[in-house]
């Protein structure tokens, strides 16, 4: 391959490939080349892992564990058990989480090792962009480095909307939420996406009063309506007050001013939480389906390239640009990349909502069961209600599959494969699913 014989005189040690950025696109990246022989040196400037492992995926997961743990312990006389003085400790819960944290990110620290992987902890720069035939070269902590390919997986960080007074107000972003020891007695969310909604169900099963407000006419937006009306609606039922085509106008302290309608009001809360989305560290990389930029030695994975800013469509576009440097042809597909919110319960999404397919003018027909219609789901969900909705096009493609229940997030990658691979109703219908499992439930909705 021509880029191992590119030479610049002023390096005695040329890498085949640079990283920067440790997240679940760069380490995924990383350990692949390194296994399939590429020099390759990586630069993080925080911790390995990323925001998903430190900050992101992985605490909120850890976090939303333990309050499903009290809920059920809490429910237990629904299962016959009896279970009294039922409580939990916040500080003990947030160093559970630490503790996975460091348990998770010493195991990429590992992987990186296994494959040879040279590790710079410090921020990086591109000094040079190299023309083809010379490297480029990469300055970290005073030192420069030269690499003939280079990745971008730089990642995100929290959008700051210009709200009046805000910047005068101490807030929450998803970061000091997670390391916070103390249960707040109220918390009003600015934001019902993903990020926001997660929070909202884990402070109020900690007894936290949550508001939400969202500017949006529902929660979650880009996920089925039907679904997100419904979580809403159960969420609401255990205590929690949202405010729907609501905008945030100023802030002061505890006092929220929102307006709605035209109308005008306020509402207090001894926290707040923004919440209002993420955005790529650097703005207008864009990228082929190989993930390259305009430039042919430049590649860019993961949140930065603003697609999707989920986890793992980060790690299978990592996969993507390492098989182009080693001269493969998979090209990268947005066709089914699950989206799940992780409350309890969950919901988990793949491929088209209703929305988006009358948006598209694309004709469709819809399939819909009670999760109930699952024994297994009755079984472990007393008083438990749900639903799968699969959206099939007329000639019986799969086009999305939305689930409402518990757990939502392990039996969604069935449908992920099938969206992705084009497989028809009727054949996923001919699989055999083992019983009893909630997966069923994609087969009897079929
Ligand atoms: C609260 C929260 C919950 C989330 N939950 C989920 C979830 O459940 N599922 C899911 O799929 N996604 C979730 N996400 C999103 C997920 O974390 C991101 O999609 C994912 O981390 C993106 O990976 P990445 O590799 O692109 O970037 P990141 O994980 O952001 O990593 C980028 C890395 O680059 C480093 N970096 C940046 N600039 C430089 C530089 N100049 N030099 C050196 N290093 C640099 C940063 O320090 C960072 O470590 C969540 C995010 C948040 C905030």
């Amino acid at each position: 391959m021509d880029y191992f014989c590119k030479s610049n005189i002023k390096f005695m040690n040329i890498y085949d490939l640079a990283i920067i950025g440790a997240g679940p696109a760069g380490y995924t990246a990383a350990e692949l080349a390194g296994k399939n022989g590429l020099k390759t040196i990586l630069f993080e400037k925080n911790n390995l892992g990323g925001v998903c492992l430190n900050e992101g995926c992985i605490p909120t997961k850890t976090l939303l564990y333990s309050a499903k743990v009290f809920q059920t312990a809490r429910d237990a006389s629904k299962y016959a058990i009896s279970c009294e003085n039922v409580a939990f400790d916040l500080p003990k819960i947030i160093a559970r989480k630490n503790k996975i944290v460091r348990k998770l990110t010493a195991g990429i620290r590992v992987k990186m090792n296994e494959a040879g992987i040279e590790t710079v902890i410090g921020e990086a720069t591109v000094k040079t962009k190299g023309d083809g035939r010379t490297a480029m070269e990469i300055e970290c902590n005073g030192q420069v480095y030269a690499a003939n390919k280079l990745l971008l997986c730089t990642g995100s960080e929290t959008i700051v909307p210009p709200i009046t007074g805000l910047k005068d107000t101490a807030f929450w972003t998803s970061r000091e939420a997670l390391e916070n020891r103390e249960v707040p007695e109220s918390l009003l969310i600015i934001g019902g996406g993903v990020i926001g909604i997660e929070f909202a169900s884990f402070f109020n099963t900690l007894g936290t009063k949550v508001i939400v407000v969202e500017m949006q006419d529902e929660i979650l937006q880009g996920i089925e309506k039907e679904l997100s009306a419904l979580l809403r609606n159960e969420l609401a039922r255990r205590g929690i007050e949202f405010h729907l085509s609501a905008k945030v106008v100023s802030v002061s302290g505890g006092q929220i001013e929102i307006e709605k309608a035209g109308e005008k009001s306020v509402l207090e809360t001894s926290k707040i939480l923004l919440s209002v989305g993420r955005k790529p560290v650097s703005t207008g990389v864009k990228v082929n389906e190989y993930m390259q930029t305009t430039h042919p030695d430049i590649y860019a994975c993961g949140d930065i390239t603003g697609f999707s800013l989920l986890a793992h469509t980060a790690v299978r576009e990592a996969e993507i640009a390492v098989g182009h440097i080693l001269g493969k042809s998979a090209k990268m597909s947005y066709k089914a990349i699950p989206g799940v919110i992780y409350t309890n319960p969950e919901i988990a999404s793949v491929g088209k909502t209703e929305e988006a397919l009358q948006s598209e003018n694309i004709a469709y027909t819809v399939k819909r069961l009670p999760m109930a219609y699952s024994g297994r789901f009755v079984a472990e969900n007393e008083q438990g209600n749900g639903v799968c909705k699969i959206i099939e096009s007329e000639d019986g493609a799969i086009l999305g599959v939305h689930i409402f229940g518990n757990p939502a997030s392990e039996i969604i990658v069935i449908a992920g494969i099938a969206i992705e691979k084009g497989i028809k109703a009727e054949e996923l219908k001919a699989m055999i699913f083992p019983h009893p499992t909630v997966g069923e439930i994609i087969k009897e909705t079929l």
